[in-house]
């Protein structure tokens, strides 16, 4: 079995069947993240027909502005989710300082419920790395998962040392900073992530989908030096020990 830990289904448009039966077909585990309701409830009725997806709720730190009226009507959502994502800061892609307030205000709504019923919790970091720190320091959440992280490394060696799990991502053969981060990562702390068909689209303009998670899995391998099994069955057992601990 491989692990996406991070993945937007509701990105693959046409090629949706194609991609989940390629999950089934490869054994990729994937944690569906969400950017608001509709696309939770999107891939919340995905999850009813593929046993390898697991949907997970939250507001992405980009829609925070549109949904930080109403917040409260997510308590269900949140409830029924095993995993509270994808939430978090970005102070790198969203411009308008104006909307920052809001989105602290709905990352901390969902921090305090992810505490509150003891949930596992996947994030976005993107520019806000240092307050994301204090953020999981003040809510004491266990095991968070950051997903694809790309800030400083002094900050990353806090994060580690707090007890995060890092999502190693689609730039893993051209980001030389992702590579440091593989090399500095302990093995029973390393997940992998696909984030979309557009994350490695951006990265060098091929169209992602899931089975990439062999190539970032294999590149792990080359990068630390272990077997491509051995570091695939930690990687596994990484998820199946934060999983079952929620
Ligand atoms: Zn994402």
């Amino acid at each position: 079995m491989f692990i996406d830990a991070h993945n937007h289904l509701d990105f693959y448009g046409n090629n949706l069947s194609y991609v989940l039966d390629m999950i089934r077909e490869n054994s990729i585990k994937t944690l569906a993240c969400s950017m608001d309701e509709a696309s939770y409830l999107f891939t919340r009725e995905l999850s009813k027909e593929n046993e390898y997806i697991i949907p997970c709720f939250g507001i992405h730190p980009w829609k925070a502005y549109e949904n930080h009226k109403e917040l409260d009507r997510f308590d269900e959502y949140i409830r029924e989710s095993r995993v509270i994502g994808e939430i978090g800061l970005d102070y790198y892609w969203v411009l308008e300082k104006e909307r920052y307030p809001y989105m602290v205000k709905v990352f901390k709504y969902f921090l305090a419920k992810a505490g509150e019923y003891n949930k596992l919790t996947n994030i976005h970091t993107k520019g806000a790395e240092i307050e994301i720190l204090e953020f999981l320091r003040k809510y004491s959440l266990r095991n968070p998962i950051i997903h694809w992280y790309s800030g400083p490394m002094d900050v990353f060696r806090k994060l580690l040392d707090y007890g995060c799990y890092f999502t190693i991502s689609v730039d893993i053969e051209s980001s030389e900073l992702t590579k440091e981060i593989v090399e500095a990562l302990p093995l029973d702390r390393i997940l992998t992530e696909t984030d979309g068909p557009n994350a490695l689209e951006w990265v060098n303009g091929k169209y992602g989908y899931p089975v990439e998670v062999k190539n970032i899995v294999k590149q792990i391998s080359l990068i630390k030096g272990i077997h491509y099994d051995e570091v695939k069955d930690e990687i596994l057992n990484n998820f199946n020990i934060i999983m079952d601990d929620y």
